[in-house]
């Protein structure tokens, strides 16, 4: 009994310590140290990984309109969908305040458009139903842009980091509500 009550103490101290409560994301120190472990196999012929990084669109302004705690709900929605979305050996982390990484194990670039584009319907098919101190229940809608690239043997995690990122910038420029590919940077 003693050791199985310390076992669950040890899980739920982890949990505690690697995931971000209100997204079930890792957070950013947990998914950076993850990410750079998987793309060191992946550069010892572990097969291809890709990486996104996903921003939601004007968050600030769901804020202003319905409030930080609605906020806080689409936040936790967004992360819900994406996290239940993707496959098992994939990693998520919320690496700023509404930014999020998707690091794609087995992933080459164009089956990683892909799949993020898809995870882009998917959060505009889905409203997220939250609950305003002023509006009472509400639906909020919300996009999110992402830039995508593929990693490449032998460089480090923050190079891939930054061209995703250039390419995120890229589709935040382009209107929003896109992917865009680090080499091509269109595809809105
Ligand atoms: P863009 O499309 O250019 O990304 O616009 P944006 O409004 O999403 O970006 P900006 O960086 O201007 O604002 C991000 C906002 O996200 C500001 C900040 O208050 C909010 N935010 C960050 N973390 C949280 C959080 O945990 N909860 C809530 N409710 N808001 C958060
Ligand atoms: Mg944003
Ligand atoms: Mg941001």
């Amino acid at each position: 009994m003693v050791m199985l009550a310390h076992d669950r103490l040890a899980e739920r101290l982890e949990r505690w310590a690697n995931i971000d409560t209100m997204t079930g994301a890792l957070v950013r120190r947990a998914f950076m140290e993850r990410a750079q472990s998987r793309l060191e196999r992946t550069g010892s012929g572990a097969g291809p990984a890709s990486l996104a990084i996903i921003d939601i669109d004007h968050f600030k302004s769901i804020n202003d309109r319905h409030g930080h705690a609605a906020g806080d709900q689409v936040l936790a929605h967004v992360g819900r969908l994406i996290g239940t979305n993707l496959q098992q050996d994939d990693l998520f982390g919320r690496i700023g305040g509404e930014e999020f990484g998707i690091l794609l194990t087995d992933t080459g670039k164009q089956e990683a458009l892909a799949r993020i584009e898809s995870l882009r319907r998917l959060i505009v098919g889905n409203k997220c139903r939250a609950l305003s101190a002023e509006e009472g229940r509400i639906d909020v809608s919300c996009t999110f842009s992402a830039g995508v690239d593929e990693y490449r043997c032998g460089e480090t995690l923050s190079n891939l980091m930054a061209r995703a990122d250039s390419a995120l910038y890229a589709a935040k420029s382009r209107g929003r509500d896109c992917v865009v590919d680090a080499q091509m940077q269109s595809g809105c």
